[in-house]
């Protein structure tokens, strides 16, 4: 559907805290069926962005527009609702829930009917917990972990952890999905079948972000790629001309 065509447009946005530019006049635009890389040292606005980008912070001045629409201003979960969806730097999933409760989790914030109502609605009510469990269960079989559905999120291997969070972030049916890196603390073969599983959605229509450090994970995986550092955008392009600008090179060596 319209691949190619701009979903997200980032423009001029600057997110000050006190005296300093976390990002700094950044814009971006990102295209329909595309894997676009966001890279660039620690501290140079990549986890700000997505903070941004999901309605966590609201920026000191610019404009976010999702399929032509301002989100700034609107909260996380209507942003999530409307099709953006991400996973955190850092795991964060509820470690004693069950890897299919930690999905469904997210699935009911689509029901219809809720507990509340639960003396008029039951039967519906059920059925929707009917059709979250199964559309869950759909969830963890497409990232491999169906086997593991009944475990304990904290007792899964780090690996399957971060898959999980995937997961949880497909509930929600996005069309723009946020990885901050997903590859870290990933072994080879964690990162082969993480590679595979985002491929996979990405055919599958989904739009990406991906924030990663791992350069083999980003040349192999994205279109297109933006570099921020010290919270300005410094090049853009695609992976090999990005990997050989010399302001890049010159950002990642701290000179
Ligand atoms: P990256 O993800 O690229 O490593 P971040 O976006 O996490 O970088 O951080 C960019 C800069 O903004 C850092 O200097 C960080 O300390 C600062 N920063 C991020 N969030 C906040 C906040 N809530 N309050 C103050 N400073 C912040
Ligand atoms: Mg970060």
């Amino acid at each position: 559907k319209n691949i190619g065509a701009e979903l997200l447009k980032v423009d001029s946005v600057l997110m000050q805290f006190g005296g300093l530019k976390a990002l700094n006049n950044v814009s971006l635009s990102i295209k329909r069926g595309t894997i676009h890389g966001l890279i660039g040292p620690n501290g140079s606005g990549k986890s700000t962005m997505m903070n941004v980008l999901t309605g966590i912070y609201i920026p000191t001045a610019g404009n976010v527009l999702y399929a032509g629409k301002s989100v700034v201003g609107s909260t996380s979960s209507n942003i999530a609702l409307s099709g953006i969806a991400r996973t955190f730097q850092n795991v964060q999933l509820f470690g004693e829930m069950t890897a299919l409760q930690n999905i469904m989790v997210g699935l009911h914030h689509t029901f219809k009917s809720n507990l509340i109502e639960i003396g008029l609605h039951l039967p519906a009510y059920l059925k929707e917990e009917r059709e979250a469990r199964k559309r869950g269960m759909a969830l963890l079989k497409f990232v491999g972990l169906e086997e593991l559905a009944n475990e304990e999120a904290r007792n899964l291997p780090y690996g399957k952890q971060r898959l999980l969070e995937i997961a949880r972030a497909l509930a929600l049916d996005p069309e723009l999905l946020l990885l901050d890196e997903p590859a870290a603390g990933l072994t080879a073969p964690d990162i082969k079948e993480l590679l595979r599983i985002i491929r996979k959605i990405r055919d599958s229509g989904v739009t990406f972000i991906l924030i990663e450090h791992h350069m083999d994970v980003v040349m192999s995986l994205c279109d297109t790629v933006s570099v921020l550092d010290f919270g300005q955008k410094i090049a853009e392009g695609k992976p090999a001309e990005v990997q050989a600008d010399e302001k890049v090179i010159h950002a990642y060596l701290g000179a």
